[in-house]
């Protein structure tokens, strides 16, 4: 059973992309704690490959990696890339987008909601144990942000994203559910039949 090193240090990340890789039956890894690779690129996908090359480099071995986040229209695409940065907590992080678009439309009072449509981009790459990347792609999911936080699932951004075919948050949707709609789920989607036709 080939090892493959799963190049992330978020819970709930790691479980999404469990269920995907879980089909493949390869033995799944944590990358260590003390291999940090500082995202230095431009782009989720720069920064996947970023990942998945220098943790599969240290470790010779192979390795996979998810770069991911939500962007906003009204806010030029912020968070983005910054995602996982903009405030010190998941809370903080959805405080903050919620202020920064309601002063983006002019503060209490003016009317409307403004322009809240978003997507959440999902970049996965795949690099050998020398740390060439052998597969990549990106998901893309668009959908649009909530007034407020709705429901206690997921985790991130995911209470304050929802998606109108559905008429619910990500963290409203089962994790059936939210696998087989997110971002996340569109990107493995692609990335799935060529995972399966990979000899590691
Ligand atoms: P990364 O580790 O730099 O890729 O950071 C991704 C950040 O984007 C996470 O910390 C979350 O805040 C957010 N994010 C990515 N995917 C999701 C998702 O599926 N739901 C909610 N938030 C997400």
């Amino acid at each position: 059973m080939p090892t493959v090193i799963v190049a992330t240090g978020n819970p709930g990340k790691l479980k999404e992309m469990q269920v995907y890789l879980g089909e493949l039956g390869w033995e799944l890894q944590l990358k260590p704690d003390a291999i940090d690779i500082e995202e230095t690129g431009t782009t989720f996908l720069e920064n996947a490959r970023l990942k998945a090359a220098g943790v599969a480099k240290a470790l010779g071995q192979w390795a996979i990696a998810d770069d991911s986040g939500l962007e906003v229209h009204a806010l030029g695409g912020a968070p983005g890339i910054y995602s996982a940065r903009y405030a010190a907590s998941d809370a903080a992080r959805i405080d903050r987008l919620l202020q920064e678009l309601e002063s983006e439309r002019g503060g209490q009072g003016s009317s409307g909601e403004g322009d809240r449509s978003a997507q959440f981009v999902c970049a996965l790459a795949l690099a050998n144990p020398q740390g060439d990347i052998v597969l990549e792609t990106e998901g893309v999911c668009p959908g649009e942000i909530l007034l407020e936080p709705r429901g206690a699932g997921g985790f991130g951004y995911d209470p304050i994203f929802y998606l109108p075919t559905l008429g619910k948050s990500f963290a409203e949707m089962s994790p059936e559910q939210k696998d087989a709609n997110s971002h996340r789920g569109i990107a493995f989607g692609q990335l799935m039949p060529q995972l399966k036709k990979l000899a590691l």
